[in-house]
């Protein structure tokens, strides 16, 4: 990757050109920036990268009615077809023809991005630009947190990278009762018990069992949020919910073997999650702030975006939460 002239995009009659102000990196872009086999297949070059933005309108087309030069806005990555059966039934995250923001179609990685008014999100500007600029993967765990019912319940999250971090904090706020957040990383264990983990264990050296023993729980967890993309981490969350238990999959897991015993004789139900809803998902985490849900500790590193390749590193190092870079100085 490297830092390059490009030409302000071309603004189309339904499209919204944004002054992009943050961005956040995530882990996706440092599979881009790994260049492993996921990025070689998936990602057409030349392409500008980042999907997590927040910036101010600068430019909008003919057609756009509702945004205007100044606008503080965020955005939805995934661009869906408007036209398949779940678009039409207003089901838009599960559009089967999707395509990504600085993944199939230039990104935020610039100072100017251009991307279609459906996807653009009004920001309230009381929210801090860091916080806008994580929307994306505070979707994520907004989405997976929200998915089951949690008010009350024992909840399990594999793995606390920034979007399990955030999913403990939303959990917390959303009234969930023990929630128990594992990890293998100290650092990031640390800011999982920071946003209102029960228990942050290092499953190094920690067994579930333990946990629930320690904890007085006696059938299990009522919810698991898998994000780890772990499949260790997987089959341990499926050998430790109770009966009837739900679990929403975020991580991307890789093929790998399942007891299938835990699934059909314990009744378990499980979801797959991609993405966030449009745009409930956007509605929900806005107004989780706005009544106090806090995730400005999982921001732990900023970068001006001349120092992108810093901002990586730290990233690849483990030791961080989420890593923001600022474009609004050029
Ligand atoms: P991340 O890679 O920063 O965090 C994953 C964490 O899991 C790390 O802290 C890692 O140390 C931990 N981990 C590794 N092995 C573990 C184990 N055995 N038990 C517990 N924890 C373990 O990722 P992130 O940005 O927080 O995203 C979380 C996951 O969600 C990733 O797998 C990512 O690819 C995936 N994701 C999915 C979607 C989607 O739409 N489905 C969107 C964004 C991210
Ligand atoms: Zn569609």
């Amino acid at each position: 990757m490297s830092l390059q002239d490009a030409p302000v995009p071309e603004v189309r009659i339904n499209d919204v050109l944004i002054q992009v102000l943050k961005t956040s990196i995530c882990g996706t872009d440092v599979h881009i920036w790994g260049w492993d086999a996921w990025a070689r297949k998936t990602i057409p070059v030349p392409m500008i990268i980042g999907h997590e933005f927040v910036g101010v309108v600068e430019q909008v087309g003919d057609n756009v009615h509702d945004f205007s030069p100044g606008d503080l806005v965020s955005g939805e990555g995934h661009l869906v077809c408007e036209r398949c059966r779940n678009c039409l039934a207003g089901r838009r995250h599960l559009c089967a023809h999707t395509s990504g923001v600085g993944i199939n179609r230039p990104g935020a990685f610039a100072e100017f991005l251009c991307i279609p008014v459906t996807n653009v999100w009004a920001a309230d500007p009381k929210i801090p630009l860091e916080v806008l600029s994580s929307f994306d993967p505070l979707g994520n765990a907004t989405h997976t947190a929200l998915s089951f019912d949690i008010l009350g319940e024992d909840v399990l999250i594999t793995g606390a990278g920034p979007i399990g971090i955030m999913a403990t904090a939303i959990a917390r706020h959303a009234g969930a009762c023990r929630i128990v957040v594992t990890d293998v990383n100290p650092y990031r264990l640390e800011l999982a018990r920071k946003m209102g983990a029960t228990i942050a264990l290092d499953i190094r050296t920690g067994k579930l069992a333990d946990v629930q023993e320690e904890l007085g729980m006696q059938e299990g967890f009522d919810v698991g949020l898998e994000m780890s993309g772990s499949e260790h981490a997987f089959r341990d969350m499926l050998a430790n919910m109770c009966h009837g238990a739900k679990i929403a999959l975020l991580g991307i897991l890789p093929k790998s073997e399942i007891d299938w015993d835990h699934v059909i004789f314990n009744g378990l139900t499980i979801k797959g999650i991609y993405g966030r809803e449009m745009y409930e998902t956007w509605y929900k985490m806005t107004m989780m702030i706005q009544s106090g849900l806090d995730i400005s500790p999982v921001i732990t590193h900023r970068f001006h975006y001349t120092d992108f390749k810093e901002a990586f590193d730290v990233i690849r190092s483990g030791k961080c939460g989420k890593v923001v870079l600022d474009w609004s100085e050029r």
